[in-house]
């Protein structure tokens, strides 16, 4: 039975109502304790009396967000095989790949790496002080993986099988922050601005991975282990646009912003306005495969597939226009096809894309 549609605006907290500003204050509070206790120092303690680092703590609550959403998920919506697998996949990629091996790693007294992270989401993988303290094997696959690996897997299956099956952030969106995919703003501004934001961020953090990289190769190291550089002022500029991207993106955008903002803003504001991997993949899906196509003259503009899309797309105007699209921003969760009444939606990566436009008789567009 699908239990989504007409309760979704009965329930207050899924309305921007008290309980979820309240919900949205504590996220806020939580991502800024969590992020700044270096300067705060009020969890550090909190997660050393429970036997852990303040990162094992935060992964451990995460990971158990995910198993609860992803119960809850399934409850309402493990109706769709897709949904399951997915779900299931994503779940299993957090437990083991985002929270137990780098746990198994920190043991044995080496470094955590999350091997389902990627450059530039993780961007000091490309840190050259921080190359050198990962074993090689590791370094070959953070490097072969973005220049390899995602990119085609990207072409072929679009940016869904990372956003929606792979990514820890993606993950939590699609698990326990299911409840509020429907408040993603779906206004053409809104479009505009996640156009130009998402693009920042990725410049920002080309520009700030360079910098980084370049500072490093004009460095020696004295004997006593002292960094020594004959530009001092570049060495003051990059350590200060290091710092400011750690601050600014990871920080505030990924966490305090990007989760805090669930009960208001929906559960993609992170993918869709500033991720800078999802911006990479989106470019790669324009020129890819992976398309969402629509069967001519179905839709009875009921208007499902627009409310339950967590990327703000308007999927309800294609369909109404008979357009089969590609979206630089669309997860491919699925959500739209599985909440159509008519089948009209489908979620496809076949390799010609002018057959099955023939078939419709319609073109795809790519907007
Ligand atoms: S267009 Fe459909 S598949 Fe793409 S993000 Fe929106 S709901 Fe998910
Ligand atoms: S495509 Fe399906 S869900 Fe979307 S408006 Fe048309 S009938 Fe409704």
């Amino acid at each position: 039975m699908q239990s989504g549609l007409m309760n979704t605006f009965q329930s207050g907290i899924k309305t921007r109502n008290w309980a979820a500003w309240a919900i949205a204050i504590a996220l806020f509070a939580f991502y800024i304790l969590i992020y700044f206790d270096y300067a705060l120092g009020i969890l550090g303690p909190v997660a050393e009396r429970l036997g852990m680092g303040i990162w094992t703590l935060y992964g451990l609550m995460y990971t158990i967000a995910m198993i609860i959403g992803g119960i809850y998920f399934l409850h309402k919506h493990g109706n769709s095989r897709y949904h399951q697998v997915r779900t299931i996949v994503v779940v299993l990629v957090q437990i083991i790949f985002a929270f137990s091996i780098p746990l198994v790693m920190e043991i044995f007294d080496s470094k955590g790496f999350i091997l389902s992270l990627f450059w530039p989401l993780k961007i000091e993988y490309f840190y050259p002080q921080n190359i050198f303290t990962y074993p090689l094997t590791l370094v070959l696959y953070a490097f072969l993986s973005f220049v390899i690996g995602v990119p085609l897997l990207t072409y072929f299956y679009g940016k869904r099988w990372y956003c929606s099956w792979v990514c820890g952030c993606g993950g939590l969106a699609e698990t326990a922050g299911d409840p509020f995919r429907h408040l993603s703003d779906r206004k053409a501004k809104a479009w505009k601005f996640e156009q130009w934001s998402i693009h920042l961020v990725m410049f920002a953090a080309f520009a700030t991975t360079a910098m980084v990289i370049i500072n490093w190769s004009l460095h020696h190291t004295s004997p006593d282990g002292q960094w020594i550089t004959q530009y001092p002022l570049f060495d003051s500029i990059a350590t200060t646009v290091q710092k400011g991207y750690q601050t600014v993106v990871v920080a505030m955008l990924s966490g305090v912003i990007g989760v805090g903002l669930y009960p208001l803003m929906g559960t993609r504001v992170w993918c869709r306005f500033f991720c800078p991997l999802a911006a990479i993949l989106g470019i790669i899906q324009k020129l890819g495969r992976f398309r969402i196509t629509v069967k001519p003259d179905m839709c009875i503009s009921c208007g499902n597939c627009s409310t339950y899309c967590e990327m703000g797309i308007d999927v309800r105007q294609y369909a109404q226009n008979n357009q089969s699209f590609k979206r630089a921003a669309c997860v491919g969760c699925g959500m739209c096809a599985h909440v159509c009444p008519r089948g009209v939606l489908r979620l496809e990566n076949k390799a010609d894309l002018r057959e099955s436009a023939d078939k419709e008789r319609r073109p795809i567009v790519d907007m």
